[in-house]
């Protein structure tokens, strides 16, 4: 079991993590806008362009997953369900939890 302690670490953790993710995803955003389609480039950088655009959209997908992981954590932290393996049902390892908040697996089961 977590301690009270832990849980109030684990929850602080998990806040500024949500908040760095989301600061993020907005200035990749600005990023994005910053690029004009309007703009006359070569074939070459345009695909390069295009390329570097996609490697954008992954990096922006991964960062919503990160999003919606850390919002369901902090949901669980709430219903006092957190820090559980939902295969196994065991207790997650707080040094595991510390280094991955959103983790919904125990390092057995991962
Ligand atoms: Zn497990």
């Amino acid at each position: 079991m977590l301690t009270a302690d832990q849980l109030i670490d684990l929850e602080e953790l998990i806040v500024a993590e949500l908040e760095r993710v989301r600061s993020e995803s907005d200035s990749s955003e600005k990023e994005r806008e910053a690029i004009s389609p309007d703009v006359s480039i070569g074939r070459l950088s345009r695909l390069d362009s295009m390329q570097m655009q996609e490697v954008a959209k992954e990096a922006n997908r991964r960062r919503e997953e990160r999003v919606v992981r850390l919002e369901v954590a902090l949901d669980q932290l709430d219903e006092g369900i957190y820090g559980r393996c939902e295969i196994c049902g065991k207790d997650i390892d707080f040094e595991r939890l510390r280094i991955t908040p959103e983790a919904s697996r125990c390092s057995q089961c991962a």
